[in-house]
């Protein structure tokens, strides 16, 4: 699943002192300098210090007089909170030191308590409500952010609000407690060599062993997919599948229970009978009804597509084994290793084959040249110290007038004890009414031998997140770059993923990598034809994923593994007895609960989108007005207005529903 975390509101801040980026700047590249923090001391006495000039920024906040400028300060006690929480809980994320993982870990604790509390101010509350409005940049700041204080509890009466708050706390302990019961838990599976059959090298030639030789694997992705998709024997498969899928365990189960418990008593405190309806109320869908008809025709545009699909999977399989059809039965280990299979066969297709056409850092500068063409920007890499040797900084300019307008950090390669997916944290917003210049890190886990076209593609998404963040010009930074609505932030990203199977943006390789071969047109070709095939599956798990959240936070308790077992149990694939998928499920206990269904709604919108590229996906023209109109945007306007202002007419399911059934 490609997600990043991304921080939107006042109160789901991360944030840095101006004290830790220090005076040095890095040459060339707008804002300040990455804070290096090479000790866990340096990480607890920033902390310190970032909190407590927090508390005395808020204190000055409170007292400050309610005029014209009032939202001005608020946007600076906010930004000032960005430059000494964020950075911090980023490097919690990448940074080689344990002993400063942990320091930042404790840090990122201590600004959840201290946003909790925020979130109940009454007097900033009060302040943002009377505070004047001139201008309708002003009148939607205020409208978003009372949101946000209102949905911490701040309106309710006194006794409802103190409940709140325990709840808010007790929520982001078990938040917590989820990831660390999966962090901590450290899952391992031992396989011969003999197992590892179709496995490339890659993935556990260097892994340890155990005592009896074997190798030593855990179920993080990079190692768990390859196995499931790769091994030829299926005890192997099936031994990695059931590790993977019982992550987090009972002990998870029981989290993620108390957890949906209580946000349906928090929706409760605010009237409501389902969380769900409370946390979409301020989304593109607005309530649990509007989800779950969009669900619903997902379903029954995918339904057929994804029975069609497994009966081709199981007589892939069939054939395979040499078994008759009717007495061969599809396990869920199956699918990924089958799917695989049949692409090869059908499509003789090998997404290892592209690794060769696109190495590692060629292919970034790649995905930058699209960009670059794209929306009028350009590139400049810059020498800078930071938490990494291999970590990359890029000055981002405006091509056409040169101006300075934001900073890009990368880290391309896994290393140990590095967030092991692919996401961008925006770190710092664009404000332009104090010259506040945008900053993003990008970090991802590729092969150093290069990329499959598939890895092209989540670079090009993840880019995506980044320039929504570094190309934003917003006035003030509470409503810079992906401060949007949760169900359309990731539209801009899914947007751009269909560029990399166009061959004129193919190109664009050559024009970086002169003495790069060019990927061959009939490879390509074949990896279209490919990506059309496992549609109904794909789509169909997308579908149960976000309905079973929806279900999940309804409003009747259910527990969470009965719950799934009944869902998944109705679909083709059904429900593999034993297995504890919710347990891992971290979105669902995480910022994404009652959410979900987003991924699904945000793609109906980027496919809307595309179609206003569908002649020429690097027309410069469409690609500025995107620039402008979209992403320089940011939330200075609710997400439905900036896409009607795009395609000059309201957001459609069309695009979406072509492509399932074309
Ligand atoms: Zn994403």
């Amino acid at each position: 699943m490609k997600h990043s975390p991304i921080f939107s509101g006042v109160f789901a801040l991360l944030v840095f002192t101006a004290s830790s980026f220090g005076e040095a700047r890095a040459v060339g590249l707008p804002g300040p300098a990455f804070p290096k923090f090479q000790t866990a001391a340096e990480v607890k006495a920033a902390c310190a210090s970032g909190l407590a000039s927090a508390k005395k920024r808020l204190a000055a906040l409170e007292r400050r007089k309610l005029d014209t400028g009032w939202l001005a300060a608020f946007d600076d006690y906010y930004a000032h909170q960005e430059d000494v929480q964020y950075p911090i809980e980023f490097v919690l994320n990448v940074h080689p030191d344990k002993a400063v993982r942990e320091a930042a870990q404790a840090c990122a604790m201590a600004w959840s308590e201290y946003n909790t509390s925020f979130g109940q101010n009454e007097k900033i509350y009060r302040a943002l409500k009377s505070a004047p409005t001139p201008t309708a940049l002003d009148r939607e700041l205020q409208r978003v952010n009372l949101g946000s204080f209102e949905d911490a509890g701040v309106a309710l009466p006194p006794a409802k609000r103190k409940q709140a708050k325990t709840i808010l706390v007790r929520l982001a302990e078990l938040d917590q407690k989820f990831s660390q019961n999966l962090r901590d838990a450290g899952v391992k599976v031992s396989f011969s060599e003999a197992e590892m059959k179709g496995v490339p090298e890659g993935v556990w030639a260097k892994a340890p062993r155990d005592e009896q030789g074997r190798i030593v694997l855990g179920v993080d992705y990079p190692s768990s997919g390859p196995v499931i998709q790769m091994a030829e024997d299926p005890a192997a498969r099936e031994r990695m599948w059931r590790a993977k899928n019982s992550e987090g365990g009972d002990a998870n189960l029981k989290v993620l229970d108390e957890i949906t418990q209580l946000r349906r008593e928090y929706a409760k405190l605010f009237g409501y009978s389902n969380y769900v309806d409370f946390n979409l109320r301020r989304r593109m869908a607005k309530d649990s009804a509007t989800a779950w008809k969009f669900l619903n025709e997902v379903k029954s545009q995918v339904s057929e597509r994804e029975v069609a699909d497994m009966a081709q999977l199981r007589a892939a399989k069939a054939q395979h084994l040499g078994t008759p059809v009717e007495a061969t039965q599809l396990q869920a280990w199956d699918s990924a290793f089958y799917g695989e299979r049949l692409r090869q066969a059908k499509f003789s297709v090998d997404q290892e084959a592209f690794r060769e056409y696109f190495p590692a850092q060629e292919s970034l500068q790649f995905a930058m040249r699209v960009i670059e063409r794209l929306m009028g920007v350009k590139y400049t890499r810059v020498t800078a110290d930071l938490w990494h040797p291999e970590a990359q900084a890029y000055a981002v300019s405006d091509s056409a007038s040169g101006k300075p307008l934001a900073t890009l950090y990368v880290d391309l390669f896994p290393r140990e004890a590095k967030y092991n997916h692919a996401a961008v944290w925006p770190l710092r917003s664009s404000a332009t009414r104090i010259g506040r210049t945008p900053t993003a890190a990008l970090v991802v886990n590729f092969n150093r031998k290069g990329l499959t076209l598939g890895e092209v593609e989540t670079l090009l998404h993840e880019l995506g997140h980044a320039v929504h963040n570094n190309l934003s010009n917003t006035h003030y930074a509470l409503q810079g770059g992906t401060s949007v609505m949760m169900d359309f932030v990731e539209a801009p990203s899914q947007m751009l993923e269909d560029w990399v199977y166009d061959k004129k943006v193919l190109q664009l390789m050559a024009e970086v990598c002169p003495s790069c071969k060019p990927v061959p047109e009939a490879l390509v070709d074949k990896a279209v034809a490919a990506k059309e095939f496992g549609k109904g599956s794909q789509y169909g798990r997308q579908h149960l994923f976000a309905s079973y959240d929806l279900a999940l936070h309804g409003p009747e308790h259910q527990q969470p593994l009965p719950l799934w077992a009944k869902m998944q149990g109705a679909t083709p694939q059904g429900y593999v007895e034993g297995s504890k998928f919710p347990a891992g499920f971290a979105h669902v206990a995480g910022g994404y609960g009652a959410g979900y269904y987003g991924y699904l709604w945000s793609l109906v919108v980027a496919m809307d989108l595309r179609t206003a590229f569908a002649a020429d996906k690097l027309s410069p023209e469409t690609g500025l007005r995107y620039r402008n109109s979209v992403l320089g945007q940011g939330g200075q306007k609710p997400a439905p207005e900036l896409v009607r202002d795009f395609l000059g007419r309201a957001s459609n399911a069309q695009a979406f529903s072509e492509y399932l059934n074309r």
